[in-house]
């Protein structure tokens, strides 16, 4: 597999225009005008490049930011822009198959998508695609904040030797800078991150998580629970059946319950519900080890509802003894 470093600029309809009014086929976000490719034929190489200028069909005139910030003007466009099927067709024959695409952000991608079902084109040949920001800040200081080009050139040290807010300039900078990272890790880490969203993990664990795993298709709440406290309550150490203590709900279909093993010991199970598509209920599970943070807070939580009750059993308590006094 080979990546292919993208970038794109493209046109937007000034707003209240009577381009912004137009009723396109299929909608888009922005109209292709220009389009810069790099070649890495593998990790930390960089290799030919390709671009092109394309003629919008659609948003003609250029607006005003886009074409001072691009310099790319109506004159050129309508003088060297090619049309958006042969230029398609152009990149995707440089391109060729088995290419993995990284970008800068994730506009790229879904604009260059709508703007192929736009032509009635193939979209699979861009399905495989990472952006390059997730593995960049992985691969440096951690952070989740989306850094623009500049400063991620300017954390590495790069000094730019191409315009910039031009296509291939700028994915030419993107190619260097993904040349200094390592891809295959940071692909292999990106696809279980992607993968964890899709099954609804968000975010980092918390400390002294041990398991987290997913089940589908119950059909409603008790029914999810009743399986979570059941046949999908397994130990994070040895896989056997644990017992499960109470439910306590939390906010936003969250529910934390104690569950103990025979062989080893108590843990705590945090579960989140969503809506799958087909309606019926996915059941995120995590396990914390009985020592942990996340432990520490539920026995907290649930410290408070123990004392009420003891008051509570206090009163009822009294009224029985007052009944048998009668008696
Ligand atoms: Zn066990």
């Amino acid at each position: 597999m080979q990546y292919i470093v993208l970038d794109m600029e493209w046109n937007q309809p000034w707003p209240g225009s009577p381009s912004a009014k137009k009723v396109l086929p299929s909608p888009i976000r922005g109209e292709i005008v220009q389009i810069g490719a790099v070649r890495m034929p593998r990790d930390g190489e960089v290799a030919d490049e390709f671009q092109t200028l394309i003629r919008p069909a659609y948003y003609k005139k250029m607006n005003r930011k886009v074409a001072s910030l691009t310099g790319i003007k109506d004159s050129v466009l309508k003088e060297r822009g090619k049309p958006f099927r042969e230029a398609m067709q152009a990149f995707h024959d440089w391109c060729g198959e088995d290419a993995a695409f990284l970008t800068w952000g994730f506009d790229d991608i879904v604009i260059l998508k709508e703007n192929l079902t736009l032509y009635g084109m193939d979209t699979a040949w861009v399905d495989t695609w990472y952006n390059a920001q997730l593995i960049f800040n992985a691969q440096t200081d951690g952070s989740s904040a989306q850094k623009s080009l500049s400063s991620a050139m300017q954390i590495m040290g790069i000094e730019p030797t191409r315009p910039a807010h031009d296509a291939l300039g700028d994915a030419y900078h993107t190619a260097l800078i993904c040349s200094r990272l390592n891809l295959t890790d940071g692909i292999a880490a990106y696809e279980k991150a992607a993968k964890e969203h899709e099954n609804g993990f968000h975010g980092a664990e918390l400390p002294g998580c041990l398991l987290r795993s997913v089940s589908h298709g119950h059909p409603d709440k008790p029914h999810a629970l009743a399986a979570m406290a059941g046949s999908g309550n397994i130990c994070p150490v040895c896989g056997k059946r644990m017992s499960c203590g109470k439910w306590y709900p939390q906010p936003g279909k969250r529910f934390m319950a104690m569950a103990a093993c025979e062989a080893d010991g108590a843990f705590l199970v945090r579960v989140r519900l969503a809506e799958d598509p087909d309606g019926t209920l996915r059941a995120n599970r995590l396990v914390y080890s009985a020592d942990s943070e996340a432990a520490e807070s539920y026995r907290r939580l649930t410290e408070k509802p123990t004392h009420h009750r003891r008051r509570r059993s206090g009163r009822a308590r009294a009224k029985k003894a007052g009944a048998e006094s009668k008696a």
